[in-house]
């Protein structure tokens, strides 16, 4: 057993998205726990949809960091996983302050680890009642490039240097899984875009949020980044829009004689700048209300597989499989938007 006064600080908060956890993160976990009695992993972007930015789940990715930590370690360390709030900061702050909170005392002295490698790591600077300490550079490792070798390269070899012995072999057995060839489709398509020169990297589409007596209508595109996902369905130009016609690339409301009664209740544009894998798409959401006793009938259009009406209460257990931020969307318009 350790004891707390051997240690400048009580507890160490580490926060990371760990897709993968490689070297440079087993070595600020070693020196954070020379520093501190006990070390807090705040694993970020739980339950978000698997993507090429975190294929992982939160449960895949604490097997994978246990799977190369001996028991002492891991006597000592805490793992917690937080939502990202992507279009509410404050309530991220609050979140991970609040789990914090649930393990260590908060009077204790808390140090925030972690290393400033480029303005997304603002984050670290945000929590001033914890102290922070760089952990430095180490060796370089990036995970995205990781990643991206990982993904798209047949020579893995650089890859796997990169991360403990138990994590390579953990990712070779994963590449057999079709989870793995669906992140790898994705990874191709976007490629092939990155390639075409014509490619507008400065975009922007509509999508819109439909709801009639407590459902939602979701649906799964064909598109390749959206395929077996859920999502709001994407309208091609707002300013045409017509909630009778312009959504059937999407969406077919069926054997609907009377007129769709359409009202709007709120509108935004979000722009988290890596919500797109291929440059900033900024979405331009459109909040509806559908007036009708009954569920229109709907049936998917010609760029879409499957379109259904979901229980808003139930979208939650979709969660891990709602594309990108659309469930943060969501959320946000059913938390601030004035009845
Ligand atoms: P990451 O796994 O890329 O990095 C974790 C930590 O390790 C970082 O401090 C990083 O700088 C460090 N690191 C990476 N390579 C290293 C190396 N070679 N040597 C030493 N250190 C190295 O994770 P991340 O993306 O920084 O994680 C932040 C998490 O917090 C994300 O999940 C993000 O979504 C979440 N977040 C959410 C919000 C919000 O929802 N509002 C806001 C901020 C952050």
């Amino acid at each position: 057993m350790t004891n707390l006064k051997e240690y400048p600080y009580a507890a160490s908060v580490y926060i990371g998205r760990f897709q993968p956890f490689h070297n440079g993160h087993l070595n600020s976990i070693i020196s954070a726990l020379q520093k501190s009695h006990r070390l807090i992993l705040v694993l970020g972007g739980a339950y978000l949809s698997p993507s090429i930015r975190g294929p992982w789940s939160v449960e895949e990715r604490i097997q994978m960091i246990q799977s190369c930590l001996t028991k002492q370690q891991l006597n000592r360390i805490d793992f917690i996983y937080v939502r990202d709030r992507l279009y509410c900061e404050q309530l991220w702050i609050q979140n991970v302050k609040g789990e914090v909170a649930k393990l260590i005392d908060s009077h204790l002295p808390i140090a925030i680890i972690g290393h400033e490698k480029d303005s997304s790591s603002y984050y670290l600077k945000v929590f001033p009642q914890w102290v922070f300490l760089e952990t430095g550079n180490f060796k370089g490792i990036n995970a995205t490039d990781i990643r991206k070798s990982y993904f798209l390269s047949e020579n893995l070899k650089s890859a796997y240097d990169k991360m403990p012995k138990p994590i390579s072999n953990w990712l070779k057995n994963y590449r057999k899984k079709m989870a793995f060839k669906i992140i790898k489709e994705k990874y191709i398509y976007i490629q092939k875009m990155k390639l075409n020169k014509k490619l507008n990297l400065n975009s922007e589409v509509s999508n819109v949020f439909i709801v009639c007596n407590n459902y939602v209508l979701l649906v799964k595109s064909k598109q390749i980044l959206r395929k077996n996902l859920f999502s709001m369905p994407e309208i091609e130009d707002f300013n045409q829009f017509d909630p009778q016609n312009s959504i059937l690339n999407e969406i077919i409301f069926k054997n609907f004689n009377n007129k769709l009664n359409f009202k709007l209740l709120n509108q935004r544009i979000f722009d988290y700048s890596d919500r797109y894998p291929i440059g900033m798409q900024k979405s331009n959401t459109f909040y509806f209300q559908l007036n009708h006793e009954n569920l229109p009938t709907v049936l998917p259009g010609k760029n879409s597989e499957h379109v259904e009406w979901t229980l808003l209460d139930d979208i939650h257990l979709l969660e891990n499989q709602i594309y990108a931020d659309h469930f943060q969307i969501m959320k946000w318009f059913l938390n601030f938007t004035s009845s």
